[in-house]
């Protein structure tokens, strides 16, 4: 308990301020001291000064009014006691004419502590001196006067520090009340979802720090939910799409084991074909996890897309002529070299013509293109099937999203081609996307980035 209170952030604030605190008063009481100091002593001095020439007109007033001398002793004596000075005046012989401490002895004043003389002038001569002694009290008392301010600055100063120092606990106390109030939340917050509990969220309407960190836990929170749940419906998916062509194999087996059915070559066959369906399956599964790792190896050249581009269209040919669909390749001359794995694009392109030949009617068109654009080299894919609705555009690259599942469930896509499409053209550096073709049908594009010319300025493929 008193660890947590050592170590909370309330606490080091109030330590905080209480030094910051300490240290402005000490050195503002330092910085007072010396000034009050300084400032008393030339007070004192002025006053001093002030005295002394008021005692002296008022000494020359009776020395030159011989007759009122009488008048001096006492006058003298007041001044004497009023001041704490012993002041004598002396004639030109040195006969003492006054004294106001006249009644005691040296030993009983004490030794002087400044003594000041100065004549007393007649006429133009000096007619008697006069002395002043300053008894206890140096040219003045300086010290007493200085240190009496100073006690009572630092007396305002305490006042003035504990005040401060009760006003900025109740304010901070108050402040870290509103600031950790939040922070509290986040943590347990921040608690709950380590506990697996994704839907945690805090209100965060700040515009200050800790507004900005509730946003940043929000986003964090919402990403974390959006991967769990991507994470469940891959994990269906997966399931789901193995539990076809499995359940499949399984039945045929065991209607060939129940004798229900003959193991004929074309049952055999079936079963390959499910069996090969389930491998396809595997080895996308596999390709796209890699890929999503970022840990897909490619063996990057560089080669030019025409040759790759002829030989998918080649190889599609008699399946596109087959359905009645016109399958046309059309390059541009001089197409730029990519550094690209000739197998992985032979793969993209391939999904896509597959795609397109699939979504194309009879009496249809698939056209094959390649182009340059700016430093990329662009390959569309068009037909003239029925195309795709804007929604579905949006979501076509997501795994297992097929436009229609039944449909394409017979030929046995899962929806995975062009998400795997989409994560390899990526690793090359590329962008992929799907338009609605102005034929009617769909418009597939992906578009790789020209290979720097080479160093030594040969031409490394053709
Ligand atoms: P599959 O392997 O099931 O074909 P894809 O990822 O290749 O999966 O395609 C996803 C979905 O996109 C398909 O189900 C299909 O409905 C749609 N699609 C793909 N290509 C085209 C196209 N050329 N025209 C219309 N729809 C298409």
């Amino acid at each position: 308990m008193v660890g947590r209170v050592l170590f909370s952030l309330w606490f080091r604030l109030v330590v905080g301020f209480a030094l910051v605190l300490a240290l402005t008063l000490f050195g503002v009481s330092l910085y007072l001291n010396r000034v009050a100091a300084s400032e008393a002593v030339r007070l004192e001095q002025d006053i001093d000064e002030v005295r002394a020439a008021r005692i002296e007109e008022v000494v020359s007033r009776y020395i030159q009014g011989r007759s009122r001398r009488v008048g001096l002793q006492g006058t003298l004596e007041h001044a004497g006691w009023l001041y704490g000075w012993r002041i004598t005046v002396h004639d030109r012989d040195g006969t003492p004419l006054a004294d106001s401490h006249v009644m005691v002895t040296r030993q009983a004043t004490g030794p002087a502590v400044t003594r000041k003389s100065m004549p007393i002038m007649d006429e133009g001569q000096e007619v008697a001196s006069l002395v002043m002694e300053s008894l206890h009290e140096p040219a003045g008392g300086a010290e007493p006067t200085a240190s009496r301010m100073a006690a009572s600055v630092n007396r305002a100063l305490v006042y003035t520090g504990i005040g401060g120092a009760l006003g900025g606990i109740a304010l901070i106390t108050l402040v870290s009340g509103r600031i950790l109030g939040p922070v509290h939340r986040l943590r347990s917050a921040a608690r709950r979802l380590g506990r697996g509990d994704l839907s945690q969220r805090v209100p965060s309407p700040g515009q200050d720090e800790i507004g900005e960190l509730g946003r940043s836990f929000n986003t964090m929170a919402e990403a974390l939910e959006r991967a769990e749940q991507q994470r469940r419906s891959m994990i269906a998916d997966v399931a789901h799409e193995l539990r076809t062509p499995l359940s499949n194999i399984r039945g045929y087996l065991e209607a060939v084991k129940d004798g229900l059915v003959e193991p004929t070559p074309e049952t055999i066959d079936t079963i390959a074909d499910q069996a090969s369906l389930l491998s396809h399956l595997v080895e996308d599964l596999r390709v796209l996890a890699l890929a999503e790792a970022g840990s897909l190896r490619l063996d990057l050249q560089r080669i030019s897309l025409e040759p790759i581009l002829r030989a998918a269209a080649e190889s599609f040919g008699p399946r596109a002529q087959a359905k009645g669909v016109d399958l046309t390749l059309d390059t541009a001359p001089d197409l730029p070299l990519v550094n690209a794995d000739a197998a992985r694009i032979a793969q993209v392109t391939g999904n896509l013509i597959e795609n397109a030949v699939f979504q194309t009617p009879e009496g249809g068109s698939v056209r094959l293109s390649a182009e340059t654009e700016e430093s990329r080299v662009r390959v569309a894919v068009e037909d003239t099937g029925p195309g795709i609705e804007p929604e579905d555009l949006e979501r076509i690259f997501d795994r297992f999203y097929r436009v229609d599942p039944s449909r394409t469930r017979a030929t046995g896509g899962a929806g995975l081609g062009l998400t795997i499409a989409k994560q390899l053209v990526e690793a090359h550096g590329g962008v992929i996307y799907a338009q609605s073709s102005l034929a009617g049908g769909s418009r597939f594009v992906f578009e790789l980035p020209a290979a720097p010319a080479p160093l030594d300025g040969g031409d490394a493929a053709d």
